[in-house]
């Protein structure tokens, strides 16, 4: 296990529930399992890493690395409506791809399923966009939240249904830069 990070919440500090070395480690897992079956695929040079952004960010810069192919990298901007704990399942695309992904193998990267809203909106919207495959990797999953049944190819970890931060994941946009994942201790 890692040491503790050295900086964390003066007030109400989060609790870790994902160490750094846990994650490297499955992530290095996932990307391992990613190359063996776009190899098996036959998908060459047209693997199209998908980042959602902002939250994945983290996620898919380690995760490229462990992915032994000639990939391209492109984001894809969400925002939903309604606050931020009540999801409304209304997905907006805020900012689109820089390029079609037409007869690409496609790989959407995700921090977290939650409600599944937002990856369920995605994976209908690119599939009309004819990829040659599509398919979905996300970090984190917490199954107690489902409202969207989501088929996850590729996942990092189930969690509980607790509000998790660190690791690309944000509280009011900061925090995305811990090094580790962290849940905001309710009382
Ligand atoms: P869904 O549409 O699956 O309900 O929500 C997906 C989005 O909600 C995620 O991409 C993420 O931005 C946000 N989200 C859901 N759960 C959490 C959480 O525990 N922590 C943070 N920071 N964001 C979350």
């Amino acid at each position: 296990m890692a040491a503790p990070p050295s900086w964390n919440r003066e007030k109400d500090p989060f609790v870790e529930l994902i160490g750094s070395d846990a994650i490297t480690r499955r992530v290095a897992e996932l990307g391992a399992a990613i190359t063996a079956d776009y190899k098996a695929l036959g998908a060459g040079e047209d693997v199209v890493v998908l980042g959602v952004l902002k939250g994945s960010v983290i996620f898919l810069a380690d995760l490229v690395r462990y992915i032994e192919l000639p990939l391209a990298m492109d984001f894809i901007g969400v925002a939903s409506y309604g606050d931020a704990t009540v999801s409304s399942g209304v997905v907006q695309i805020t900012q689109d791809l820089t390029k079609p992904i037409e007869h690409k193998h496609v790989l959407l990267v995700e921090d977290i399923v939650d409600t599944g809203h937002t990856v369920h909106y995605l994976l209908e919207n690119l599939g009309t966009r004819k990829p040659a495959s599509l398919k979905l990797c996300s970090l984190l999953h917490k199954p107690d939240r489902s409202e969207r049944a989501v088929h996850i190819d590729y996942l990092g970890f189930t969690i509980p249904n607790k509000f998790v931060v660190g690791y690309g994941l944000d509280v009011a946009q900061r925090y995305r830069n811990l090094p580790y994942i962290g849940y905001v201790n309710q009382p």
